[in-house]
């Protein structure tokens, strides 16, 4: 959830006493296919001593593939599988970061997160931790990090959530599910093979591919807009056009996935986003859903809020035959629904995007409560 409370953001239109925010952008990217080939030199000058490993977080789903074979591994360097069945937790990452501080006799050289935003999200919050005291949960919020973390790369295996170039790691701590955003959660690196995106199923690259759409979407309907992030968004959202609408052949359609990504990440950096990610934040808190189907689940409902972005939704959820699932809130109880609607309507920024600073007169736990009985 890339709840962006750090910008204080007016319509950028110079006003004197108005304060921008000043943000770190990814400083390295290598771009094109077969590139993860280069992990290794692209390592080797930040590799301390051959007692201070690099740490390879990897989605299991690459258990028993070639791509494990092709990880530079040397010296005492670990790969670590990782589950990404579930979205990723404080508790997960304090215990990935016990394990290494007991393992090793000094911090690890790097830690290189592979996969989609779950291990992505994880490779960051592990990065920090290594390098600040006490649990993740401390510090999910803005701007709580004190320290620089330790060098981390990340390399998306799945493109849609931005996750690659954003400021924050978005973690299920024990009381919210809340980014750790900061300046030092920025990756050192990226390295962008869309060879790497090959094994991804149908619906998934649906999902997640649509997380970067709706991010375009509501960067460029919101009320936060400005040249910035519209120079991103439009560009993301052509790319998504292309390729969810087109017919290019698979590695064209790879590539601009990656660049769509990449650009709908940057086009939120400086704005926010709306309503289908404040609504798919409650339906994640309370039952588990994961970001990118949540975001469908919700956006195909929000006909009033976004009328051509949901009908661009549906027909390319026609073209590739996409069925979303139903019933996903039926027979919740109240408390639950209750629930949801206050973790959803908690989305404050989110909200004054989509809604103009208004917008507790637009949205009502009423209306919500209809929405959520559609899914
Ligand atoms: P994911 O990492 O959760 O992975 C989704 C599924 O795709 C998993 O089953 C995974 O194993 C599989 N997968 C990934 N790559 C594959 C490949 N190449 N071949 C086959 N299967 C593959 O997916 P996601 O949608 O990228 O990430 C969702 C997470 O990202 C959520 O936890 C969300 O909170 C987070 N997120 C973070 C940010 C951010 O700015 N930090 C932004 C948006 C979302
Ligand atoms: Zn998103």
């Amino acid at each position: 959830m890339e709840f962006n409370k750090d910008l204080e953001v007016q319509p950028v239109t110079g006003k004197a006493n108005t304060r921008y925010r000043n943000f770190p952008m990814v400083p390295r990217v290598i771009f094109g296919a077969g590139s993860f080939g280069q992990l290794g030199e692209i390592l080797m000058p930040h590799r301390k001593n051959s007692d201070a490993p690099m740490l390879f977080l990897i989605d299991d789903v690459f258990m028993q593939q070639e791509l494990v074979s092709r990880i530079p591994r040397i010296f005492n360097d670990q790969i670590i599988f990782i589950s990404a069945e579930e979205e990723p937790k404080t508790e997960q990452v304090d215990t990935i970061v016990a394990e290494i501080i007991k393992e090793y006799s000094e911090l690890p050289s790097g830690i290189v997160g592979i996969g989609g935003g779950t291990l992505l999200d994880l490779a960051k919050a592990v990065a920090l931790m290594l390098t600040n005291k006490g649990s993740a949960s401390e510090y999910q919020g803005w701007d709580l990090v004190q320290k620089p973390s330790i060098y981390h790369v990340g390399i998306p295996t799945i493109s849609g959530t931005g996750a690659e170039v954003s400021r924050t790691t978005v973690l299920m701590g024990p009381e919210m599910k809340l980014g750790i955003n900061s300046d030092y959660t920025t990756f050192d690196q990226v390295i962008l093979d869309p060879e790497l995106l090959a094994g991804v199923s149908k619906e998934q690259w649906f999902y997640t591919g649509m997380d970067c759409f709706i991010h375009c979407i509501e960067s460029l309907n919101g009320t936060y807009l400005n040249a910035f992030s519209q120079s991103y968004g439009e560009k993301a959202l052509d790319l998504c056009m292309e390729v969810f609408l087109g017919d290019l052949p698979p590695e064209a359609s790879r590539d601009k996935l990656m660049m769509a990504s990449w650009h709908g990440g940057m086009s939120i950096a400086y704005s926010q986003v709306g309503v289908a990610h404040a609504m798919s934040y409650g339906l994640s808190y309370v039952l588990g859903v994961k970001h990118g189907i949540g975001n469908c689940l919700v956006f195909q409902h929000l006909q009033e809020f976004y009328p051509e972005g949901v009908a661009l939704f549906n027909k390319m959820r026609q073209k590739h035959g996409i069925i979303l699932p139903t019933g996903i809130c039926k027979g919740l109880s109240e408390a639950q629904f209750e629930t949801m609607i206050r973790v959803s309507l908690g989305m404050q920024p989110l909200w004054e995007n989509a809604l103009g600073k208004d917008w507790r007169k637009i949205i009502s736990p009423e209306k919500l409560r209809a929405i959520y009985n559609k899914i």
